[in-house]
């Protein structure tokens, strides 16, 4: 249930809606704009007789929420959503740059690619310490060791850590290291996992990266990202990161989707990343993805990159060297610029 308050209305009109909210034993999330209150309630609404909620003066209108995802809807809570990782603001018109290997193989490899990442400029430090392999026999990462050397790449560079828990029994150990927990398109629905996760992280509230299961609609993937925001965090980042479909394989890993990031940022107020790696499976397309991406109003991009990308023991195709970090970044840079000019979205 979403209760709008009239323009300007008092403030001990608000306070005696939420009071009859909390009568009700239910909670609320009050969302501020400039001159408009609203109020969505969470819990079973049913308890709440929306005719004691009407009678209040500077109550406008009592809605029925009409999309199973309540607490990342823009419906419920229509602000945009920020995100804090030290200095680093993700959403509201701030953007993102996330890069680095898509492994950790080796301490050489990381803080090289580490220092690549660092020069071009970007905010945030991929690689995954636990890798989710199609096939049993690829590498599968180096485990703890990985998430060290990624802490010492982190400390020489300053740039915060996004890596990847696969499983719930991996939670605790990559919480000692990472700043941003990944959540990759093969748990997009272990529903298990992403409680776990929303519970574990509820204090901190360390923001979670998810990304959209290759074959999952918006419906799904908001509603995975409902099941973290349900156990208490709420800092999540949507990442778009291609699906399947006919045309997977032989010219294109995925189907980019960066079409679905307006409707993304029209549907939530959760920043949207954009993979332009996993999207394309290709280095040499992951500059033109980029570029739409942004353009399309991204909030980021997180990018794949390797000192040495024909060596890379996973994602190597995608991988750019670091004269195509560098040529990336700078045309996205300068969309984005162009974008904040034009005023082409609401930041
Ligand atoms: C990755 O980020 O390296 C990864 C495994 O991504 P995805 O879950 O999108 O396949
Ligand atoms: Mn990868």
């Amino acid at each position: 249930m979403i209760i709008k308050m009239k323009k300007n209305a008092a403030q001990e009109d608000i306070q005696k809606v939420l009071n009859r909210i909390s009568e009700a034993g239910l909670s609320a999330n009050v969302s501020t704009g400039e001159s408009l209150t609203i109020i969505g309630v969470i819990g079973d609404v049913t308890l709440l007789r929306p005719d004691l909620i009407e009678e209040i003066s500077g109550v406008d209108a009592v809605m029925r929420v009409s999309r199973p995802y309540k607490l990342v809807s823009r419906e419920f809570n229509p602000v945009d959503r920020q995100i804090k990782i030290g200095s680093i603001t993700i959403g509201t018109g701030n953007f993102v740059m996330i890069s680095g290997p898509c492994a950790v193989e080796s301490r050489e490899q990381m803080l090289s690619s580490a220092r690549i990442v660092k020069r071009v400029g970007a905010d945030l430090l991929r690689g995954g310490a636990f890798k989710p392999r199609t096939s049993p026999y690829d590498f599968q990462g180096l485990g703890e060791e990985g998430l060290k050397y990624l802490k010492e790449a982190s400390e020489e560079t300053g740039l915060p850590i996004v890596t990847e828990v696969t499983g719930e029994d991996k939670i605790d150990i990559v919480l000692k290291y990472a700043d941003v927990l990944q959540i990759g398109t093969r748990n997009m629905r272990s529903y298990d996992l992403l409680k776990k996760i929303g519970e574990r992280t509820k204090d901190s509230k360390i923001p979670v990266l998810l990304k959209r299961g290759d074959n999952a609609t918006i419906t799904e993937f908001l509603n995975a990202a409902e099941y973290i925001a349900k156990e208490g965090n709420e800092n999540i980042m949507l990442c778009l990161r291609g699906i399947r479909t006919f045309e997977c394989g032989k010219f294109v890993r995925n189907t980019a989707d960066m079409g679905i990031i307006p409707v993304l940022k029209r549907e939530t107020g959760l920043p949207v990343i954009f993979d332009p790696s996993h999207s394309s499976g290709d280095r040499d397309l992951v500059l033109s993805y980029s570029a739409a991406a942004v353009a399309a109003g991204a909030d980021g991009l997180i990018i794949e990159t390797h000192c040495d990308p024909e060596t890379a023991s996973c994602d190597g195709k995608q991988s750019l060297a670091e004269n195509q970090l560098v040529q990336t970044f700078k045309l996205c840079r300068r969309i984005r610029e162009c974008l904040v000019q034009e005023k082409a979205y609401s930041w």
